[in-house]
């Protein structure tokens, strides 16, 4: 069991910046929150209506992750905040938007990480209750899957395999400890090939996307002037989505993934296949009763409590 403590943002912080389906200007404030609230959403243009930040809201994972409430109030492109947040550790927060998505900055996490910490992280008086996975759990569609097996902390293992010759095969292998999502993956940007991110503009979609917020990848090149910030840097991001949808949860995972050209939609399948069946999960603080009814011996259940 952890005893570590919930934690929510010392102050309120604000930025702006273009969606990346409008285009337009959205502006963003993170706002502490009392422990056991979670991460919600809050659209400061429909009258402060409230979004919990959770899988089961999930309306569309088409070009990233969205939210919405009564089938009106969406929030989307939550994927890389979320995953800031997980990465700096933070439990509760409410994010007030007055628009319809998140901004997309620079396609990574990394300015949402700068404004956590310049927030400053706040403990409160109540125990993290982390989400711990019993048994193994998979979706597959295809030459896709993502698995979730029991272990004692957060770590992803992805793999992807594009045609395209600078993207190519790619594997990274993240473990959740301290300090390592800002180093590794919160600089890691979105990326979209040449062709598809001219015939999504053509459609009138993606409409604020740019070299400004995203690679660029064409058929033998990548556009962005300054190339890439890490060699595999198109991995790293797809284990930086990944972490960002599985926050959706509610709470923090425990659990070993392995994802072989997953993306969000699997990500949020694993959600509803996780919690499908109470047996797949308990919460951390619930653990020595699990074991205790499955015929632990009760020095064995001392021991791990
Ligand atoms: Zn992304």
């Amino acid at each position: 069991m952890t005893d570590v403590s919930q934690t929510t943002l010392r102050k309120s912080i604000s930025c702006a910046g273009i969606g990346l389906h409008s285009g337009s200007e959205i502006h963003l404030t993170l706002h502490p929150a009392s422990a056991d609230s979670g991460i919600s959403f809050v659209r400061s243009d429909l009258a402060g209506l409230a979004i919990p930040a959770r899988y089961d809201l999930v309306t569309d994972t088409v070009l990233g992750t969205s939210v919405a409430r009564d089938g009106v109030a969406q929030v989307a492109t939550v994927e890389h905040l979320m995953a800031a947040l997980w990465g700096c550790g933070v439990d509760n927060a409410v994010i007030e938007l007055d628009g319809p998505e998140v901004p997309a900055m620079d396609g990574s996490s990394e300015p949402f990480v700068f404004l956590i910490e310049c927030a400053g992280i706040e403990t409160l008086k109540a125990p993290r209750r982390s989400i711990r996975v019993l048994r193994p759990v998979s979706v597959d569609h295809g030459d896709k899957r993502i698995s979730v097996t029991p272990a004692e902390t957060l770590s992803v293992r992805f793999e992807i395999d594009f045609e395209n010759p600078i993207i190519g095969r790619q594997v990274f292998d993240f473990k959740g400890v301290n300090g390592y999502f800002k180093s590794e993956l919160s600089r890691a940007r979105t990326f979209g090939l040449e062709a598809e991110v001219a015939a999504m503009h053509e459609a009138g979609l993606a409409r604020g996307g740019s070299l400004d917020n995203a690679i660029v990848v064409g058929a033998d090149r990548v556009l962005n002037e300054d190339g890439l910030r890490f060699n595999d840097e198109f991995v790293r991001h797809k284990v930086l989505d990944c972490l960002g949808d599985l926050f959706l949860a509610g709470a923090p995972i425990l659990g070993r993934v392995e994802a072989v050209r997953a993306g969000h939609q699997l990500n949020n399948e694993l959600l509803h296949a996780l919690f499908a069946d109470q047996a797949n999960w308990c919460y951390d603080d619930e653990l020595p009763a699990r074991r205790r009814d499955s015929g632990w011996s009760d020095d064995a259940v001392a021991a791990i409590a």
